[in-house]
């Protein structure tokens, strides 16, 4: 390339003219050039007199020949004719699969008993393959898990007003309460009969102790470590565990409880000893799905979160992702200091960027015995 590398913004004199602010059309451009699955906006081509959609599978024209509109009916107003090949004023291909995936959505919440994916592909028009990719593509988890996720969303409103958990079981759809009790546990992240706000009735252990990183706090249901904080001063770190469990009945540790602290302290002193310790996180699906790829991070990597939220299936939904992260309670064990942003920079951290930073240098320092071949 023989342009200078200072280019300055280009206005061409007979495209700027016609074209309302040309912001933005150098990105509209690369989306042209990189057949971008984008209906925000048609592009039309004056030597051939045609408009078409960025994703038109055409070879590309001439950048000096194109012009960028908002709509179709824009493109046609100035002379240009829809191309046959991408159909610019038909639905998108997006759009057609969204509109599917969206009444199968609505058919998995009206029933009871969830459809199975055979009729929602039929439904859909599509066989079972290519729904199940479309479906998952766009919701970001398989139309099972989804209908999973919305029975115990419904089971998790249901308690929220009801004393009798059998009575949410039934409401909600489950057959039986064993089955509930599986996939309950996973996707709540707690017995269903916990649910309730604040933890009533719940007895949570709590230590406080001094760690490499400042005042610890570690907390624990009856079923796993549901609090690692790390804080300046402990009194804030035990005032912030007592407004989350605030119905909850907070007792000091006892000898078990001490032995969990430990393994979590010797990790932090040696992060290649691992501390495999019973977890009990609670939050939403996604948050839980986040929460567990976290873990699935290697000791002494990092991915950024546009990476991390490839590996979920979800490129598009990286600040979800990025959010979900930040609302991680169990520090270390759920290890989300090991997610950097794209540029290598730390990002943010919910008990501060020197405390992350600290946690990754340990962690590279650690040189952890990995199969080189793996
Ligand atoms: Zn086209």
């Amino acid at each position: 390339m023989f342009q200078p590398m200072n280019n300055p913004v280009r206005s061409s004199p007979s495209s700027a003219a016609t074209v309302a602010p040309s912001q933005g059309d150098e990105a509209r451009w690369r989306a042209v050039c990189e057949r971008a699955q984008n209906d925000s906006f048609v592009f039309a081509v004056r030597s051939t007199g045609i408009y078409c959609r960025p994703s038109c599978p055409a070879r590309r024209p001439l950048r000096d020949n194109v012009r960028f509109f908002d709509d179709c009916g824009a493109a046609r107003a100035a002379g240009f004719r829809a191309c046959k090949r991408c159909d610019p004023d038909g639905d998108s291909l997006q759009a057609r699969h969204r509109a599917l995936v969206l009444r199968a959505c609505e058919a998995l919440a009206a029933s009871e008993v969830s459809p199975s994916l055979d009729e929602l592909a039929q439904q859909a028009g599509l066989s079972r393959y290519h729904f199940h990719r479309v479906f998952k593509q766009a919701v970001g988890m398989t139309p099972h898990a989804y209908g999973r996720a919305l029975r115990a969303q419904r089971v998790a409103q249901v308690l929220g007003e009801t004393a009798s958990v059998t009575d949410a079981l039934y409401a909600a759809g489950f057959n039986a309460p064993s089955r509930f009790y599986e996939g309950a546990a996973g996707l709540l992240g707690m017995a269903p009969a916990l649910a309730r706000r604040g933890a009533p009735g719940e007895t949570i252990r709590h230590a406080m102790v001094d760690s490499p990183l400042g005042p610890m706090l570690v907390a624990a249901t009856a079923r796993g470590v549901c609090a690692v904080e790390f804080g300046d001063s402990a009194e804030a770190l035990l005032q912030g565990l007592g407004q989350r469990y605030r119905a909850a009945n907070l007792v000091e540790g006892d000898a078990q409880f001490a032995a969990w602290v430990q393994q979590i302290l010797q990790h932090l002193s040696e992060p290649a000893q691992a501390a495999a310790l019973p977890l009990d996180v609670r939050g939403t699906a996604f948050q839980q799905q986040v929460w567990r790829a976290l873990q699935q991070i290697p000791l002494g990597t990092t991915l950024s979160y546009t990476e991390l939220a490839e590996r979920l299936g979800k490129p598009q939904a990286v600040r979800a992702v990025a959010r979900a992260c930040a609302t991680n309670e169990v520090a270390v064990l759920v290890p989300c200091h090991r997610v950097l942003r794209q540029d290598g920079q730390l990002a943010g951290y919910r008990w501060g960027l020197s405390r992350k930073a600290e946690l990754l240098r340990r962690e590279a320092a650690a040189n952890p015995q990995q199969d080189e071949d793996e």
